[in-house]
């Protein structure tokens, strides 16, 4: 049975989600009527949970807040249409949009007025990419892999590439190698964040010594499923969950050593009753396995300010 935990560090909340979740939490407190959010702030089923039981109502189409409401955006990011929907029915918006998501967009709408096509590399009908894609869709093909790449017809403009923030960084090399090969004048910026990249390098560690890794982070959380991936691949039997109530037990079978990590989106709080239970089957030793120090923070939005 289990006898070692490796708990990977950096691991859980990133800056985007910090201050995405400070950004809800001082509006619930401080607002009298109903507030909104469009789109699960973060994906995290915990949190999400969190904040509806405090009164937020999450929805994922602007038609479907009373005008003149208060809504907060989500740290993935909203397209200009969805401002613009926005304004129409003159909303209070508040922007919890990840600076780093932000940058995105602006090379996105830089490289389309400069006469690019642009390759958005991500997930389609991801959150973030729906809303990076929106600021030049008529110019934005999204790619995610090298099959894409290889399906992709001739394209008309320079080519210009930019990332979903919290992609694969190993797959997302691959997919740009191709992008290289077949449009070897294009410019390409790598989007992927330095949560989702010191997250990845983490879990490769802990994975490389574990006989079983467990990530938690919500189905729909990108980079908590990336982090899974990215054990799998390492040949190391690895599992997502919310939370405890999902381990299996059967799982710990045979296994000394369990590597645990967290998406960015995720509350250290959740690891607790993990830890607490592999103690109770035997655990003795908690080894922190840092391969990063995380001092990033971002500003809150200056909207809220004025409130
Ligand atoms: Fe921002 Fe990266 Fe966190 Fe997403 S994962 S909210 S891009 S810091």
């Amino acid at each position: 049975m289990p006898h070692t935990i490796l708990l990977a560090a950096p691991r859980g909340f990133c800056a985007g989600v910090v201050r995405a979740i400070d950004v809800l939490d001082r509006i619930l407190d401080t607002e009298d009527g109903p507030v909104y959010a469009f789109h699960e702030i973060v994906h995290n089923r915990f949190v999400v949970d969190g904040f509806r039981d405090r009164g937020a109502i999450f929805v994922d189409s602007v038609a479907d807040i009373p005008e003149g409401s208060r809504v907060v955006f989500s740290a993935h990011g909203v397209s200009p249409q969805v401002v613009q929907e926005a304004k129409q029915r003159n909303l209070k918006v508040i922007d919890a949009t990840c600076p780093l998501v932000t940058k995105v967009h602006l090379e996105t709408k830089k490289a389309a007025r400069d006469g690019y096509d642009i390759l958005l590399v991500g997930h389609e009908g991801h959150d973030e990419v729906e809303g990076t894609k929106g600021e030049a869709p008529d110019r934005t093909r999204v790619v995610d892999g090298q099959a894409d790449v290889q399906a992709l017809g001739e394209l008309q403009r320079p080519v210009f590439v930019v990332t979903q923030t919290t992609l694969s960084v190993d797959d997302t090399r691959e997919t740009i190698d191709a992008i290289r090969a077949r449009f070897p004048e294009a410019e390409v910026r790598n989007d992927i964040c330095y949560a989702t990249t010191n997250r990845q390098a983490a879990v490769k560690e802990i994975a490389e010594r574990a006989d079983l890794v467990i990530v938690v982070g919500s189905a729909n959380s990108s980079n908590s499923v990336r982090l899974w991936q990215v054990a799998k691949a390492m040949g190391v039997p690895a599992h997502r969950v919310d939370g405890l109530e999902e381990i299996d037990p059967a799982w710990y079978e045979g296994v000394g050593v369990v590597g645990l990590t967290a998406g960015a989106s995720v509350p250290d709080e959740l690891l607790q009753p993990i830890i607490d239970d592999l103690r109770a089957r035997g655990v003795t030793k908690v080894e922190p396995v840092v391969v990063a120090e995380e001092t990033m923070e971002f500003r809150m939005p200056e909207e809220l300010s004025r409130l």
